[in-house]
């Protein structure tokens, strides 16, 4: 927990490295200082809560401004082969924005890409740049696009948008044209991560996190197993959550933690 209280200061006359100075368990980094500014990235609504909500939370719970952008808009998370989909739409923006506050995060952005369409290509990668350079984020997290195995494209593209966006946003001779300053991130979280490097704790903020998740009251049955029996599955689904995240820690003697991939060389 060395160096929580500390700030992610970009502007702070220091060599980067310096802040990121390593509190190591082992191999692995634990908990980076409290970033004043945090943008979170993800494919589809629930997806940032999976990866980062605890950790968000943690940071909100310090004072760091949060940032939540969702890319696609979750139009084909259902199993009703009848959904409307423009309704659902709107519901998974209301269920994204009440997870957010569950987790005290700020402002959430929809991109409104289509669901399961989502492309990594210079269009989308500009729009990526312009939040991030309007945001100024500390820290970014997202989706690690080198997992391997990975099925679902969007999340890996959702992945290359996040690093892509970032080597545009610092560079002023990329997307000049939006007329916005460069900005450099200090640091990249990406969760599901295919080499996990970082820990962040978050033993205080599993409720936050939870309460994150069950906010996606619609994709209760299809992603969280919660159908029939509502009390007794949403009990199974916090525990399966709090087992992953025992899991994510017991490397680093930690009883819950969410577990990235760390880049501070941006
Ligand atoms: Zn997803």
């Amino acid at each position: 927990m060395s160096g929580s209280e500390e700030s992610l200061d970009p502007t702070a006359d220091r060599p980067v490295a310096s802040y990121l100075a390593p509190s190591t368990t082992g191999a692995l980094h634990v908990d980076l200082p409290i970033p004043r500014r945090a943008l979170a990235i993800g494919a589809h609504p629930d997806d940032i809560d999976f990866g980062c909500g605890g950790t968000l939370a943690k940071w909100a719970a310090a004072g760091c401004a949060v940032t939540e952008l969702v890319l696609t808009d979750g139009s084909k998370g259902s199993w009703d082969p009848k959904v409307d989909r423009a309704a659902l739409i709107l519901e998974r923006q209301e269920e994204q924005r009440a997870a957010a506050a569950a987790l005290g995060a700020g402002d959430v952005v929809f991109l409104g890409h289509v669901d399961g369409e989502l492309a990594s290509g210079l269009s989308e990668r500009a729009e990526v740049c312009r939040i991030i350079r309007e945001v100024r984020p500390d820290v970014v997290l997202g989706h690690d696009p080198w997992k391997r195995y990975r099925l679902h494209p969007d999340h890996r593209h959702a992945g290359f948008l996040t690093v892509e966006g970032i080597v545009a946003a610092r560079d002023p001779h990329f997307f000049a044209d939006q007329g916005l300053a460069p900005h450099r991130p200090t640091c990249l979280l990406l969760w599901e991560a295919d080499e996990v490097d970082h820990l962040e704790d978050i033993e205080e903020f599993i409720a936050p996190k939870i309460a994150a998740l069950l906010a996606h009251q619609s994709q209760w049955e299809s992603t969280m197993g919660i159908g029939a029996e509502p009390s007794a599955e949403e009990r199974a689904f916090e525990s399966r959550i709090r087992d992953r995240a025992a899991d994510a820690g017991a490397s680093a003697g930690l009883a819950l933690a969410e577990a990235f991939k760390r880049l501070d060389r941006l």
